[in-house]
């Protein structure tokens, strides 16, 4: 049976009454039980255990289900003050990486958060399974590379304290389902040169040239920690001071990251170290389009170098998954947001960002207006973020025309399932899959199937005996044949374009329909809804060229700031999350989320917060 996802309240519902007052929500972490929920949560259901006859106790229940939604409004009714320091519109990853690290730097942040849950793309919800326990699914990002020292991610982590909530389970390659037949691309630079290069006939010194143009870029990346990231005219001094060893390849190489990696590969066979037509690069189209939803022609020379670097260079310990799934990430950034002295309300949707003259002063709910002291920040995708400004603002139109015309990579259709893995030989099966029906365009629509079997990393994620697994048309469903389908059309739909991603995963598992005791297919609809996303995108497409400094292809944080857009911008409104620079993915959005963190701070807070995390 398949159905349209409900949003998750399951796992990260449960809310507490700030301490300080007697009203206002805030997102705990699951299973923390609390006494404010006690009461809808414990005596109702005890109460209604006591009815005898069946008809009393569905109108018991009835009235159960009633007090607990009442209770849950009451609960989520709003932020605790009506000022704070700094106010951050959506608490996906960037949103909670940058309030962790406002609150790090001692400010009093409210994250405000239109779903129920946090982690907007990354956030994880459960469904019962059918003989008892429950599943746990990844709505979104599956796949992370190593977290060793120098990852961005794990630099976010620890810099803003939430690292110490985080469990790091390690694996070393994943499957892959081709129409030449299986295989595994393992991490290290041995096995994908001497193994699968070959069955391409492809020489393996094609693959030596793309290392060794690559590789510098990388290392340039790695120069430049995206702890230094700030939007103004302060921007080098952080690196000067604290990691001089950047400087250099920062002015000198920091505009090569920003081109598209198709460059090096055009060069590349313009010397003729790799030929054309070579399968290796329809291989690194494939790898570019997993990360970007685009091919190497709109992905970052930065994106492809340091994937590159996590997937093959000596020394990388591979891939990495949080134990207890996607979600970990994100309760761990609220748990430091929290710590930091933050909140953080889920179910409140932003209507309006509040401006005095051409400054951002707070923002306009449903719970009323609160006020910001110091800056609002946008973790709203770009297009998203354009509706938040008034719409009689004077001199915006070109500003929000602007952020509303930015290019979007194409929607996601998923298949979330919770199976039965009994008699399963799980030794022969992956952590993760990607099938492939063809190389020739590797971005065309169902071609490439990701699917994500993380229960045999952390078998926490279900039952004893059972798999959760989630594949996903990986940014190839395009919005537009969705977008009018209401009913028994979009059904039929569904059931139609969800047939890839059941052979996918039948190519895997042969009985995995008779298996499944969860399915359900999520369109771009689902996504555009439950990831508050335009158009359901996976994100925005680089504009290659077009923003400064060292002309960056995505927007910056200060995008907004008048230093950007003269007298037609907004002070102290920030932008972070996957439409600004680095842009897609959870290591880009985290770092997004500290850039717009030390844009409004001084540089010397900036500094300050750095030492403090060691540098
Ligand atoms: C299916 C899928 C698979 C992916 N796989 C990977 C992967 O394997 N590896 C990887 O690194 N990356 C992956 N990504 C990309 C990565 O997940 C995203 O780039 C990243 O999570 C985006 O974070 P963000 O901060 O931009 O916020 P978003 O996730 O977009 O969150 C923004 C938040 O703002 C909230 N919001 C919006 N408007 C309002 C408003 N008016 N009021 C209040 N709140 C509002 C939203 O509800 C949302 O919670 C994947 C993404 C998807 C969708």
């Amino acid at each position: 049976m398949e159905s349209v996802p409900l949003h998750p309240l399951a796992r990260q519902r449960t809310v507490r009454l700030p301490s300080n007052v007697g009203i206002g929500p805030r997102y705990v972490p699951p299973r923390t039980c609390r006494k404010d929920v006690l009461w809808a949560g414990l005596t109702l259901p005890l109460v209604a255990g006591l009815a005898t006859t069946s008809r009393a106790k569905q109108k018991l229940s009835r009235r159960v289900q009633r007090a607990q939604r009442a209770q849950r409004v009451q609960l989520y009714a709003g932020p605790s003050a009506q000022e704070y320091d700094v106010i951050v519109i959506g608490a996906g990853l960037g949103g909670l990486a940058c309030a962790a690290a406002l609150g790090k730097a001692g400010r009093k942040v409210l994250v405000v958060e239109a779903h129920s849950v946090c982690g907007g793309c990354a956030h994880s919800f459960t469904r019962k399974a059918p003989g008892g326990g429950e599943y746990i699914f990844d709505s979104g990002p599956s796949i992370l590379t190593d977290m060793g020292p120098r990852n961005p991610l794990r630099l976010v982590l620890d810099y803003v304290g939430a690292s110490e909530y985080v469990e790091w389970i390690h694996y070393d390659g994943w499957g892959m389902r081709t129409p030449e037949g299986p295989w595994r691309l393992e991490v290290g630079k041995d096995s994908f040169r001497n193994d699968v290069l070959p069955r391409y006939d492809v020489p393996p010194e094609e693959f030596d040239e793309v290392v060794k143009a690559s590789r510098p870029l990388a290392e340039v990346g790695r120069q430049i920690p995206g702890l230094v990231l700030r939007d103004d005219e302060w921007q080098l001094l952080p690196l000067i001071l604290k990691f001089p060893g950047g400087l250099v390849p920062a002015i000198r190489d920091a505009p090569k990251l920003s081109e598209p990696f198709s460059v090096v590969l055009d060069q590349l066979e313009e010397e003729g170290k790799m030929k054309k037509g070579s399968w290796l690069r329809a291989w690194l189209d494939a790898l570019a389009f997993s990360l970007s939803g685009l091919d190497c022609t709109g992905t970052t020379c930065a994106a492809m170098a340091f994937t590159m670097e996590e997937l093959h260079w000596k020394g990388s310990r591979g891939l990495a998954y949080p134990k207890g799934g996607m979600g970990s990430v994100v309760d761990a950034l609220v748990k430091a947001v929290e710590k930091h002295g933050g909140e953080v309300c889920t179910k409140l949707r932003v209507d309006e960002v509040l401006l005095e003259g051409s400054s951002a002063v707070g923002i306009r709910c449903s719970k009323g207006e609160v006020r910001a002291r110091e800056a609002v920040v946008c973790n709203a995708p770009i297009w998203d973020a354009a509706k938040l400004l008034p719409k009689d603002a004077v001199g915006l139109e070109e500003m929000k025309q602007d952020w509303q015309d930015t290019p979007m990579t194409r929607s996601y259709l998923h298949l979330h399932m919770g199976l039965d893995a009994e008699g399963l030989d799980l030794s022969k099966l992956e952590p993760h899959y990607t099938s492939m029906l063809g190389w020739e365009d590797v971005t065309a629509e169902q071609n490439m199937v990701a699917i994500s079997n993380p229960a045999l990393l952390d078998p926490s994620l279900c039952p004893p005996g059972k798999l959760v697994l989630h594949l996903y048309g990986a940014g190839n469903e395009p919005f537009d044949i969705w977008e009018n389908l209401k009913g028994d059309d979009y059904e039929a739909m569904k059931a139609q374009r969800a047939q890839r991603l059941w052979q996918a995963l039948e190519d895997v598992i042969p009985d995995a329909r008779a298996r499944a005791e969860v399915a359900m297919v999520g369109s771009p609809l689902t996504h555009r809804r439950f990831l508050r996303r335009t158009a359901g995108t996976y994100g925005p497409s680089p504009l290659f060229g077009r923003f400064g400094p060292g002309k960056v292809p995505f927007r910056t944080a200060g995008d907004a700031l008048p230093a950007m857009r003269g007298e037609h911008g907004v002070d102290h409104l920030l932008l972070c999350g996957d439409s600004t620079f680095p842009g897609i993915g959870v290591p880009a959005a985290v770092v997004s989320g500290l850039s717009a963190a030390h844009t409004t701070m001084n540089v010397w807070d900036h500094l300050e917060l750095l030492s403090r995390a060691g540098y």
